[in-house]
């Protein structure tokens, strides 16, 4: 705050008018600590850019400019008037209007200004009043802002997971009407906005939300297919959409990290397809891979690599919500095994062990009688192991040159399998974790290939 204060006090010391604009207004009004700053200004961008020791043109024919002060960047954006809009792209121009300025943002609780002098708010469509009623509307018109620009309708949505807030009834209905309009809308900022539902302290209802909108069916068609899908009713009293979002529920409860939650959301999606019955039983073989197979179609599919809200590349992403959504049934598996089975699975799980055991505690959670205390002993077990609950960073004693040299194999296949066995054997308690035995091991089990002209 101290940095927007000093461009705030630049700016009008150089006879310009200068506000906190946006969600910054909006969050302290509701005693939250806002992520960033936004100012807006009717100085032009080259005004700012030679105001400032520090700027970065960040977008100056968007009208703005990043100034960084004591390290930190801050937007300094120029007052805007829309000329036209296409529903993707808006033309602006510059205005000296701040009341123009606010009357193009997109809710009315996105919509105020801050004076920074007087500490007064400047609040022309009730943006104050729709905090404390807790809703999210449209500043103007809601079919009209929809129609302006499409990405309002899921910006929507996204506000009211992130504060946890109802879509007042005349914006909702516009939404419902102008929700098809989303497949105008590039893929990237449609993800950027999924993450933030669900990154949202109400993501919950955010998804219900999308559901009720019809745009969760049009995203993730592979979670759609759950509804109706029945289950063994000793198990469950839910069917499998049901369940996930009973699921998401307790994950909402339990984390707020958006990926654990969205793995949480994707944990069944191999049901429809693997559903059988024989007399009367109704079975899944398999569906934790078939759903774990679905997932790189799907976040290629939504580009979820692109938003700045993720730092995962597609295939870390994909990596992770596979592993979660692959070992998801593993934990019932393992039936109280102790030693080398559970150390086994703590390496399999690796880094990720908390987040899978936070899915499976959400999965738990969600069925007709949660067992949660195997779950438990599951967890102290694993603690249990002590150091070996570090087992997910074990390394093979021997290098792969070690290896090849030992059993005399080329780089290729063979190798790889030899040292993924090591290491299992050495996670499984089989073999000492030490040079000579790994030695010893190795050749006990592969031998030694004899190739012409190797020594
Ligand atoms: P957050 O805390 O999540 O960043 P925010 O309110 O800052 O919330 P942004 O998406 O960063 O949301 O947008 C900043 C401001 O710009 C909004 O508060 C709103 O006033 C305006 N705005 C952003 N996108 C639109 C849009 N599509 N249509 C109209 N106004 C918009
Ligand atoms: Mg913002």
């Amino acid at each position: 705050m101290r940095g927007a204060l000093h461009i705030l006090a630049t700016l009008r010391a150089a006879g310009f008018q200068a506000y906190v604009v946006g969600g910054s207004v909006r969050d302290r009004e509701l005693g939250l600590e806002p992520q960033d700053h936004d100012i807006a200004t009717d100085a032009t961008p080259d005004r700012v850019l030679a105001l400032f020791p520090k700027v970065i043109p960040t977008g100056v024919k968007h009208g703005t400019v990043t100034v960084i002060v004591e390290g930190v960047p801050y937007e300094v954006t120029t007052f805007r008037r829309d000329v036209e809009c296409h529903g993707r792209h808006a033309t602006v121009e510059h205005t000296t209007s701040l009341q123009e300025d606010l009357s193009r943002r997109d809710f009315t609780v996105n919509a105020m200004a801050c004076d920074p002098e007087t500490g007064q708010v400047i609040d022309p469509f009730g943006g104050r009043e729709d905090l404390t009623r807790r809703v999210i509307r449209c500043v103007g018109d809601p079919p009209a802002r929809f129609e302006e620009d499409h990405l309002r309708v899921l910006r929507a949505i996204r506000f009211a997971a992130q504060l946890d807030f109802e879509i007042e009834p005349a914006t909702w209905a516009a939404l419902l009407e102008k929700a098809p309009l989303l497949e105008r809308i590039s893929q990237e900022r449609i993800a950027h906005e999924l993450w933030g539902v669900l990154a949202g302290r109400a993501v919950w209802h955010g998804v219900r939300l999308l559901d009720q909108a019809g745009i969760l069916a049009r995203l993730l068609p592979e979670l759609a297919a759950t509804r109706g899908v029945t289950q063994p009713p000793r198990y469950h009293h839910l069917d499998v959409f049901e369940h996930t979002m009973l699921a998401l529920q307790h994950a909402q409860d339990s984390t707020p990290d958006p990926v654990t939650r969205l793995a949480v959301l994707l944990h069944d999606i191999g049901k429809p397809a693997t559903r059988s019955t024989d007399h009367e039983a109704i079975h899944f073989h398999g569906h934790e891979e078939v759903g774990a197979r679905l997932v790189p179609d799907l976040v290629a599919r939504l580009r979820l690599a692109a938003s700045s809200r993720i730092h995962l590349d597609t295939k870390e992403l994909t990596d992770r919500l596979q592993k979660l959504i692959r070992l998801h049934l593993r934990p019932s598996q393992l039936h109280g095994a102790k030693g080398g089975a559970l150390r086994r699975f703590v390496r399999e799980a690796g880094l990720l062990l908390d987040e899978l055991l936070l899915v499976v505690l959400c999965d738990r959670l969600a069925h007709r009688e949660p067992d949660i205390e195997a779950l438990d002993r599951l967890k102290r077990d694993i603690a249990a192991l002590g150091p070996a609950s570090h087992i997910h960073q074990l390394r093979s004693p021997l290098s792969g040159h070690e290896i090849m040299r030992l059993l005399g194999l080329q780089p290729g296949k063979a190798l790889g399998e030899a040292k993924d066995a090591l290491v299992d054997a050495i996670v499984s308690g089989e073999v000492p974790d030490d040079r000579e035995a790994a030695e010893r091991w190795l050749l006990a089990r592969f031998g030694r290939v004899v190739t012409p002209g190797v020594p």
